[in-house]
């Protein structure tokens, strides 16, 4: 069968399952994104019931594809982490220290289902801690569903992009949210930037496949690292502490204690 003729009887298959293909142009993305591993995924969620619609791609990333979708009408976010041309050896590293998933080793498959389980799972402790994320739904192999952020099917501005009317405000805020990642869900971000931060209203966190607990080995480096991201942005916004500041800020054995 001829690749064309291929997404045809995908797209039958999908429909026959009452999901409606609601952009046609998704064609473009399905070489990489779609193989059969992930179709057999996609089909899994959607005969659960977690998926009834699949909407436009949202965002083309270096190790995933974020789509649109719903389920009864309600809106959520497909995340899909591609298997073959995820960043393999870096994605590596942030397991290996991992208490979680140490143990997961071997192929480049197993590495990025374990990815897509620990995005869920990190997901899911900060959601228990009340921190805004989006919250996670489901997983299946490499594909993740999570609440979507937006309004339609348009999701929140990336921070970098919003309109921000107190800059202090929202990065008291953040911090505010690294701190409760840190003490209760004992989390560190790793990739905090104002790319993976959406902002309406108020700011929230997204994109934590990277996160890691408090026991890998560069947890706190990692800490450090995304202080450094935000401190840099907002500088650029509003008056910053340093960042030793904000650190022990963070870490402290003050008031609250961990
Ligand atoms: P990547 O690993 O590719 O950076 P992200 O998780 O950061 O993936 O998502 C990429 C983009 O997809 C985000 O900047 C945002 O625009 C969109 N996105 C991701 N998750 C959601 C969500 N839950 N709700 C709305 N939009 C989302
Ligand atoms: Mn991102």
């Amino acid at each position: 069968m001829g690749r064309e003729e291929e997404y045809k009887q995908f797209d039958r298959e999908i429909e026959a399952m009452g999901v409606r293909l609601k952009d046609a142009d998704t064609v473009k993305v399905r070489d990489d994104v779609f193989d059969e591993v992930t179709l057999i995924a996609l089909y899994r969620l959607v005969h659960k019931k977690l998926i009834s619609a699949i909407g436009g791609p949202i965002s083309t990333g270096k190790e995933a594809n974020v789509f649109y979708g719903e389920r009864d009408g309600q809106g959520i976010a497909i995340k899909i982490y591609r298997i073959q041309t995820a960043n393999f050896k870096a994605m590596n590293e942030y397991l290996a220290g991992d208490r979680r998933f140490s143990s997961v080793r071997g192929t480049r498959k197993g590495l990025i289902f374990a990815w897509t389980k620990k995005e869920y799972s990190n997901l899911a402790r900060a959601h228990e801690a009340g921190i805004p994320v989006p919250e996670p739904l489901a997983f299946d192999r490499n594909i993740l569903l999570m609440t979507f952020l937006g309004q339609g099917e348009v999701p929140y501005p990336q921070l970098r992009n919003a309109e921000v009317e107190d800059y202090g405000a929202v990065y008291r805020q953040i911090l505010d949210y690294v701190e409760r990642l840190y003490r209760e869900a004992r989390l560190v971000h790793a990739d905090l930037s104002e790319y993976n931060i959406l902002y309406h209203e108020k700011p929230y966190l997204i994109d934590m496949g990277q996160a890691v607990t408090l026991d890998h080995p560069r947890a706190s480096a990692f800490l450090v690292r995304d202080i450094k991201n935000l401190n840099r942005y907002f500088a650029r916004h509003c008056d910053v502490p340093d960042e030793e500041e904000v650190l022990r800020t963070i870490v402290g054995t003050g008031r609250r204690g961990p």
